[in-house]
């Protein structure tokens, strides 16, 4: 059986912060006009939440499910729902261009549905012309909010039911964070903990520092404590969240006896009784310190998977992108990771086509990947963000080359991804049950430790259970393997 999962924090005897209680009041109000709306229409009113982008994101959706099922919107999948919410992504313009795909086809339901409410959310509501766009062009949308006020979400539904009118509201800034909002997880064994939000590092080419405010970290008694009621609820694993775990802890104050680094707070996260596996993501190159390298050595815990974006190969590139790492310094890092935890797989993200990128420069990353043998590799094609430095450069790359050295670079990484894949083949692991295979139901889907994927043969009762099984047959990405 899946076990039903809980909506945390749902109730004021499990909050201590301020906001978060007010925002449970407004839970109570906007409950009221579910409910007469539910007699309306003679069923209770659906809500669906559409994310797109990373898991902070995916995350977030999770708090503004919670709050959709508590005041009584039945979750589904369909567009076509009562309260549809687009929880957006701007890293690169292809998601920007998606939810303005989406919102059009929204409009439709809504000419059959006068009464659905259609909400905006998320890093683009951040970006002025985005929220421009929206006023001028999609006036049947009811309410947009940024990054900075999720949190207030209950009370912006509120203000959103009780009202015709679009609702807007979008900070600059914010240098709060709200304890205990409610949340409910995609999946009853494994989730995501934010452990600090923003990002000071301003890579070139990079949105998130601009959207998503700087640097705030979380204190470690409130991570821990979230990490004790999720592991009391039956998680079994969770993935740390952050732009940068590495800086975690650099915003308090010299001196604050809360302050401890990000190995000490995984240290400390693996304590945690019931929790068997912890993730995290995403550790920058720059800072990674041996001091993280002997925390995993010694908590068998942690997963075996760092994900290292390297965005570029090239020393000048990565000069021009800001990321303060060069070629021999990022495989000096890799060779030490590999010494020192032989067993871990490595991944990263790989940018191509950054203004005045050249043929030898993508040779460049071509030799890193080789060298590094990447377990896995996330290809992107470099995207002009507005408000962005590297939007002003001048050396812009013409598509045509960028395509060229975007698949000169991917045949690379499939083949050193299949290579080190293959080196686990008959090997026994350990695994945690994910789901019921898509295609086929007599199979279940899980990950290692390492993060690859395996399907074998079992049935639904497996879902959250670690169990071993040996990975008899490698398919490039994925195992096939059997329980023993
Ligand atoms: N903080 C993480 C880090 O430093 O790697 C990554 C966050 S970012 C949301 C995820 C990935 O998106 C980056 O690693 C980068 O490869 C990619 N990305 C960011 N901005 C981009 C852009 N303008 N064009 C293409 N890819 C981009
Ligand atoms: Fe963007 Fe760089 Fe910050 Fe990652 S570290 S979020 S790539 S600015």
């Amino acid at each position: 059986m899946i076990k039903d999962i809980n909506i945390l924090n749902s109730s004021k005897e499990d909050v201590t912060d301020k906001e978060s209680l007010k925002q449970l009041e407004f839970i109570e109000k906007a409950k009221g006009y579910v409910e007469e709306l539910s007699k309306e229409l003679g069923r209770k009113p659906s809500a669906c939440v559409v994310t797109f982008g990373c898991q902070m994101n995916a995350r977030d959706s999770e708090k503004l499910l919670a709050i959709l099922k508590l005041v009584g919107y039945e979750e589904t999948e369909s567009e076509n729902a009562d309260f549809v919410i687009y929880n957006t992504c701007t890293v690169r313009d292809n998601a920007d261009q998606r939810v303005f795909g989406r919102l059009g086809a929204c409009s439709n339901h809504k000419k059959k549905n006068p009464h659905m409410k259609i909400a905006i959310c998320g890093c683009m509501m951040q970006e002025q012309s985005a929220v421009e766009k929206i006023q001028k062009s999609y006036r049947f949308v009811d309410l947009i909010f940024g990054t900075h006020n999720i949190y207030k979400f209950a009370e912006l539904l509120c203000t959103c039911l009780e009202s015709d009118r679009m609702i807007i509201d979008i900070w600059k800034e914010t240098d709060k964070i709200v304890e205990d909002l409610p949340v409910f997880r995609k999946y009853p064994f494994k989730s995501g903990v934010n452990i600090m939000f923003g990002c000071n590092n301003f890579c070139t080419y990079c949105i998130v520092p601009y959207v998503r405010g700087r640097e705030r970290s979380r204190a470690p008694k409130d991570i821990i404590r979230e990490c004790e009621k999720l592991a009391a609820d039956g998680v079994k694993e969770v993935m740390l969240l952050g732009q940068n775990v590495n800086s975690y802890g650099n915003d308090f104050e010299e001196g604050d006896p809360s302050r401890i680094t990000f190995p000490q707070l995984l240290e400390e996260v693996c304590k945690v009784e019931g929790l068997e596996r912890v993730r995290f993501m995403t550790p920058h190159p720059k800072d990674f310190s041996d001091e993280l390298l002997d925390v995993i050595a010694a908590n068998p815990k942690i997963a075996r998977h760092i994900h290292l974006p390297l965005q570029s190969g090239s020393t000048e590139i990565l000069r021009r992108m800001n990321r303060k790492y060069t070629k021999d310094a990022y495989l000096s890092l890799v060779d030490k990771i590999r010494e020192k935890l032989p067993e871990v797989a490595i991944t990263t993200d790989i940018i191509v086509g950054f203004p005045g990128e050249t043929p030898a420069d993508v040779d460049e990353t071509i030799d890193v990947v080789k060298k590094a043998s990447f377990d896995n590799a996330f290809t992107f094609i470099y995207s002009k963000r507005t408000g962005t430095p590297a939007a002003g450069f001048s050396d812009q790359v013409p598509e045509k080359e960028v395509k060229e050295n975007f698949d000169r670079l991917l045949k690379v990484v499939q083949e050193t991804a299949r290579i080190q894949s293959e080196k686990l083949t008959g090997k026994c692991e350990k695994v945690l049950v994910e789901s019921v295979n898509d295609q086929d139901n007599s199979l279940v889907t899980g990950r290692l430790s390492n993060n690859t994927l395996v399907h074998f043969p079992g049935g639904e009762e497996l879902i959250g259970e670690i169990v071993d099984v040996k990975l008899s047959e490698c398919h490039g990405f994925y195992f096939t393997g059997e329980r023993i």
